[in-house]
């Protein structure tokens, strides 16, 4: 043991889990394979997750993990909220600085704490199946960037949605019908994760108070959380979920009048 009670040749697994479906089933396989074993079960707070996450998918997965003998951990960040102002924007698909700032910066901060001496293997719940961006992922990384150098082992590589589901159900944990809330909504939800948007009238208003009070850029368009031409024109989250609630294709953005003297127009 070095000075600061540190064993440098001691085994070291960190799991890096948001508490949605994959990270339930790979806490569980874990628990199977590596019992025994330093594992550490990290949630990246991103400040924006739904108002229930917490209190139900991270505190009791946290203590599920816990029963299972492992130790869990959660590394802070300034919040989407404070990010999207600071950047004067949303983040995009492609530039998704939100995932780099808000989850692979404190990762790293923690890891360089907690494991100074690049010993600890990070474990995700990545699968081939989710996508086809994922299609090729590696089930190990020998030296992972976005993991300061350190190994990464993505275990549940070709699990099927079904083997994935039986690791869940095994918890005693329900398969949830929707992705991760770590954060609600995400820069990437798609129109069955906006619907759930139309149930949280307070989630609603808050985007479109960051919506309004980022104004627009300098060729006068909105700085809204999802571009216009993506969803059919709509513009700003009430407009987008009035988009994700209504039939594929049928939606009509409202029609701006910019007069209403009778004097202009038709
Ligand atoms: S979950 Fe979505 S919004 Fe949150 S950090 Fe990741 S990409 Fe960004």
């Amino acid at each position: 043991m070095l000075g600061s009670g540190y064993d440098i040749f001691s085994h070291k697994f960190v799991l890096f889990a948001s508490y949605g479906n994959d990270s339930i089933a790979l806490i569980n396989l874990c628990g199977k394979y590596l019992r025994g074993e330093d594992v550490t079960v990290v949630y990246s707070d991103t400040g924006w997750a739904a108002p229930w996450w917490m209190r139900e998918r991270v505190e009791v997965g946290e203590r599920f993990a816990q029963s299972l003998g492992f130790k869990t951990a959660r590394t802070g960040s300034i919040g989407l909220e404070q990010l999207v102002r600071d950047r004067k924007g949303w983040p995009r698909q492609g530039m998704q600085f939100c995932t780099h700032e808000l989850k692979i910066k404190p990762a790293m901060k923690w890891l360089e704490q907690n494991d100074p001496f690049r010993r600890a293997i990070c474990l995700n719940g990545v699968r081939r199946v989710e996508s086809q961006k994922r299609a090729n992922y590696p089930e190990f990384t020998v030296e992972s960037p976005n993991h300061g150098g350190r190994s990464l082992w993505s275990p549940m590589i070709d699990f099927s949605d079904d083997d994935r589901d039986y690791e869940i159900l095994e918890a005693g944990f329900e398969v949830l019908p929707h992705r991760s809330m770590e954060c609600f909504p995400c820069v990437n939800a798609n129109r069955q994760d906006l619907r759930m948007l139309a149930g949280n009238p307070d989630r609603i208003i808050h985007v479109e108070r960051v919506e309004k009070e980022l104004g627009h850029t300098k060729k006068g368009k909105p700085r809204v959380m999802f571009r216009p031409y993506q969803k059919m024109g709509a513009t700003g989250i009430r407009e987008v979920v009035r988009w994700a609630l209504s039939d594929r294709g049928k939606y009509e953005a409202p029609v701006e009048d910019n007069c209403d003297s009778g004097w202009c127009g038709a």
